[in-house]
């Protein structure tokens, strides 16, 4: 496959196409000042990224849909050069809700479409004004639903995913990795018992090599075997730092030693809700 800056997608079952590298924008709402999502969107726009990965329960999905919508009004893109990701959150499970939780996106969005929609986690909560209903002893109010096998799969240098790659790539499947880089390393919610995956030493060795950074080979890394990325960054340098990785690539011995870091360790345990019986991660995929 020839990646280049203008042309890195894949092609889908339904005659559809998602860009190999998006921005994810995830960010602490407490922490992040107002304004730096639409600001770094525009930025990536600018930069070249035409995948933008977001959530209602990110708390700035007005943010991504503004600056979408900027950019079209500038005349830098149409609304068709997009792919946009939105997430059904936990508590919008049960089917009649999924119709009016979409076009509650839209309306937040000011969009018409969102080119991708998937179910965020797997674990539905208890449907409601709480996005995390808890009872009166603080426990999470979980809800039963019938669950569909639509599912985001954490992908990086340290957890590899070979069996499940396998699997999708016998059945057509594309696969779309979260934390690419390894997180944000947020104690709250993140596992951090595994290193940091930018200071891995095969990776600063192997962009030394390159003259590319930790974070650009393990993207390249990811996109070389056919995994969408979606690195988050709200850093006008690192937004475009992590799109500089189509004008090198990784050799077969490369690929090889990258995969050999696998710890099987997920950053992304969500251990607070190991309780619910549709928590996803103790199974073997
Ligand atoms: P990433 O692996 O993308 O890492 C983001 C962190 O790395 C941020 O702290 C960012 O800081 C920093 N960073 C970005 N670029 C560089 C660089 N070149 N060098 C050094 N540090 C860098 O973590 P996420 O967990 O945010 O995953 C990416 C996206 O995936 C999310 O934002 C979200 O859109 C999606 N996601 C979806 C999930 C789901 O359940 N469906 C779960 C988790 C994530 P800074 O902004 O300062 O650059």
């Amino acid at each position: 496959m020839n990646l280049t800056a203008e042309n890195h997608r894949v092609p889908l079952s339904d005659g559809n196409s998602i860009p190999l590298l998006g921005l994810g924008t995830y960010a602490d709402p407490q922490k992040t000042p107002k304004g730096s999502c639409l600001e770094s969107v525009k930025i990536a726009i600018d930069t070249g990224y035409r995948h933008i990965d977001g959530a209602f329960v990110y708390y700035n999905e007005h943010e991504v849909g503004q600056a979408i919508r900027e950019k079209i009004a500038e005349g830098k893109i149409k609304r068709e050069d997009i792919f946009y990701c939105g997430k059904l959150w936990n508590t919008c499970h049960p089917p009649e809700l999924v119709r009016p939780t979409l076009e509650k996106t839209l309306k937040i969005l000011q969009l018409d479409y969102v080119d991708l929609y998937i179910i965020e986690l797997p674990m539905a909560f208890k449907p409601g004004d709480a996005i995390y209903p808890k009872d009166e002893n603080g426990k999470f109010i979980y809800h039963e639903t019938d669950l569909c096998a639509t599912w985001e799969v954490e992908c990086h240098p340290y957890f590899t995913q070979p069996k499940l790659l396998e699997f999708c790539r016998q059945h057509d499947i594309v696969i779309v990795g979260y934390s690419p880089l390894g997180t944000s390393r947020d104690e709250t919610w993140v596992n951090v018992s595994s290193p940091p995956l930018l200071k891995d030493p095969v990776l600063n060795a192997i962009g030394k090599k390159y003259n590319k950074t930790a974070a650009q080979v393990a993207l390249r890394f990811s996109i070389q075997r056919g995994v969408v990325v979606i690195p988050k960054s709200f850093n006008p340098q690192r937004i475009k730092e992590n799109f500089q990785i189509f004008d090198f690539s990784l050799t077969e011995k490369e690929m090889k030693e990258i995969e050999a870091l696998n710890k099987n360790v997920r950053y992304v345990e969500l251990l607070m809700w190991r309780d619910h019986p549709e928590y996803p991660f103790s199974d073997e995929y």
